[in-house]
């Protein structure tokens, strides 16, 4: 029998690794920026078309190759920046592989000029699909320039594997994010389209998060400094009433490079335990330094996760100085947990100013001995420690987003009264409509109260989050085609969320000049005409605050749960009610609207009978 093994030809073997390097536009981005920063560029760049699949370009004003060396750099395993094996327990620079670039050659379009400071003349090199079509000297600027067209050409499954432009251009802006914020000293620039989305001069650490993120984050910033000689932490954490509803700005750094780490993560929310506002979580930049050595070296280029030697003990400084930085902003309360009797912590309300509320606990909860109701919706049985969790902490919390007065009055709801209100839901109807707006049901402990407008908003809110994450196409109700004509701003922002809208079951396309038709429309929003949802999602999208992009699919979510929830004033029958009060308990976060705005109250049968004494 003949052999049957043969080796692959390069151009294919390359096309494999690029699976691994180039996972969408923003992996392009990621290695070309990089790779400038290695080349000590001041300022870079950076020009993108469709989120990438038209066009990446990178502009550079580093050190630039010679010809050779531009030729080289396309090939696998070519790199300047490592010669032995040694090398690699040192590396200061951020890519060392010399994969990237064979890699983004065997899918792409690229188009290479760059010149050496020394050189008169430039290079020009022309590769299509690993091929060199072209090499020849032109006159160029000093540095170097990318230009990456038509990504994943010749690989059809790739190529359809991308998600909308939104999505991608998102991935695109979290790593520039990534990259800008280790690199303060260095210029930058991202146009999308033509539109110039970032203009970041050279400045401080500080100050390029202030530019990121917007001026407000400046005077929320607390500075971090700790230094031990197996880590140094340096870096801000936000003031816990900057928090934010879930993800965005919390950012780990790893001898300037970006890594994730749920378990420093946990250091970090550990040490705000207390002083947050519910279902927020604290922004924070954290630069970490430890010896090369005793971190796991042999990170793939496109991962981000990082093994440390001592992980246990920098948990314990972490969470230590970020502890110290709050306590000496006087931000984190001292609180004795041990004590039996109701104690008071401050709390810092969003108007600013510190209000003191009294707060009951009972001492003998135990969320571990909770037993879980049973309910159909299985989000509720995988999250129920975590929402044990929640609900108790929570508990601490009355008097928080300006609902003091009504809150005072009335003790919170704790877990056993929510599984008790699911339990009574599944055997009787006992649910009662007070002016049309708040749901009432017995419960073990009293009388609970919802609000059923911030109920419903809730309950959708997570129904959004989910179908968006998911990326499925929600079932849509048909109707008959609508036009509706919007201002030009308005239509751009629908047309460019469309995709998104279309998981949350609108079907929207464009009719041209600023009109686009409706074919259909999410189920939950009841009878209400196409016009006024769009009209009332575009204003609560619109003026909730503009964060960083990749909250656009909690925005959306957010201001579409608003449209659709029933009104204040809507009657329900008790089969509704029930369903409601149902739904709510399943949700991950029932006690609040998305919005922040409290939900359920419970007056405590002991109150009500004071009351008759
Ligand atoms: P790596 O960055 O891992 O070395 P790459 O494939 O990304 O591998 O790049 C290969 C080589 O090409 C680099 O080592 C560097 O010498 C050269 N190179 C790439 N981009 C630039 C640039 N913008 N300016 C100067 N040299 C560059
Ligand atoms: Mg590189």
């Amino acid at each position: 029998m003949a052999d049957i093994i043969q080796l692959l030809p390069d151009s294919v073997a390359n096309q494999i690794a690029a699976g691994e390097v180039v996972q969408r536009p923003a992996s392009v981005v990621k290695e070309l920026v990089e790779n400038a920063v290695d080349a000590k560029a001041t300022s870079i760049t950076i020009n993108i078309k469709d989120a990438g699949r038209t066009l990446i370009q990178i502009i550079d004003n580093g050190i630039g190759m010679s010809d050779t060396d531009a030729r080289l750099a396309f090939e696998r395993h070519a790199t300047s920046k490592i010669k032995n094996a040694e090398d690699l327990f040192a590396i200061s620079t951020m890519g060392f592989r010399g994969e990237a670039l064979a890699s983004i050659a065997a899918i792409a379009n690229v188009e290479l000029k760059t010149r050496r400071s020394d050189n008169e003349l430039g290079t020009q090199i022309i590769i299509e699909g690993s091929k060199v079509e072209n090499q020849e000297s032109v006159s160029c600027s000093q540095g170097t320039s990318f230009s990456v067209k038509n990504l994943f050409y010749n690989v059809p499954a790739r190529r359809k594997f991308l998600k909308s432009n939104t999505t991608e251009f998102n991935h695109i802006i979290n790593d520039f994010q990534r990259i800008a914020l280790t690199n303060p000293e260095i210029e930058f620039k991202l146009y999308h389209n033509n539109s110039e989305i970032y203009l970041l001069p050279k400045t401080n650490i500080r100050q390029r998060i202030v530019s990121i993120f917007g001026k407000r984050i400046n005077q929320n910033l607390i500075t971090i400094e700790s230094n031990t000689s197996i880590i140094k932490i340096t870096g801000f954490i936000g003031k816990p009433e900057y928090a934010r509803k879930k993800s965005g700005e919390q950012y780990f750094f790893i001898n300037n490079r970006f890594m994730r780490s749920p378990y420093f993560n946990k250091a970090v929310l550990n040490a705000y335990s207390q002083i947050l506002p519910p279902e927020t979580v604290p922004s924070y930049f954290l630069y970490l330094e430890a010896d090369p050595s005793t971190i796991d070296v042999n990170i793939h280029p496109t991962k981000t996760e990082i093994k440390f030697e001592d992980q246990q003990a920098i948990w314990q400084i972490l969470h230590a100085a970020v502890k110290q930085a709050l306590g000496k902003n006087n931000i984190a309360p001292s609180i004795d947990f041990n004590q039996e009797q109701g104690f008071e912590i401050p709390v810092l309300s969003q108007a600013r100013d510190v209000q003191v509320p009294k707060v009951e606990i009972d001492p003998t909860f135990n969320p571990f001995e909770q037993k879980m109701p049973s309910f159909k919706n299985p989000k509720s049985s995988k999250m129920s420690l975590e929402k044990d969790n929640i609900n108790n902490w929570e508990s601490l919390y009355s008097g928080f987003q300006n609902e003091t007065k009504q809150r005072s009055d009335f003790s919170f709801i704790s877990n056993e009264d929510t599984q008790q209100s699911i339990t009574d839901s599944n055997l009787s109807e006992k649910y009662f409509q007070f002016k049309n707006k708040f749901i009432l049901t017995p419960v073990k402990s009293g009388l609970m109260i919802i609000d059923q407008k911030r109920a419903h908003e809730r309950i959708l809110f997570e129904k959004y989050l989910d179908s968006l994450s998911s990326e499925s196409i929600a079932t849509q109700k048909s109707l008959y085609p609508k036009t509706i004509e919007l201002d030009t701003k308005d239509h751009a922002l629908i047309i460019e969320i469309c995709d998104d809208l279309k998981c949350l079951g609108f079907d929207i396309s464009d009719f041209g000049g600023n009109s686009i038709i409706v074919n259909g429309m999410p189920i939950d929003a009841g009878n209400q005409e196409p016009e006024q949802i769009i009209d009332k999602f575009l204003n609560e999208f619109l003026s909730s605050e503009i964060n960083t992009k990749s909250q656009a699919k909690e925005k959306i979510a957010k201001a579409l749960s608003k449209a659709s929830a029933i009104s204040s004033s809507q009657i329900l029958d008790s089969k509704e009610m029930r369903e409601m009060v149902d739904m709510l308990f399943a949700c991950q976060n029932p006690n609040y609207s998305p919005f922040g705005k409290l939900i359920v109250s419970i007056i405590k049968t002991d109150e009500l009978e004071k009351r008759f004494n």
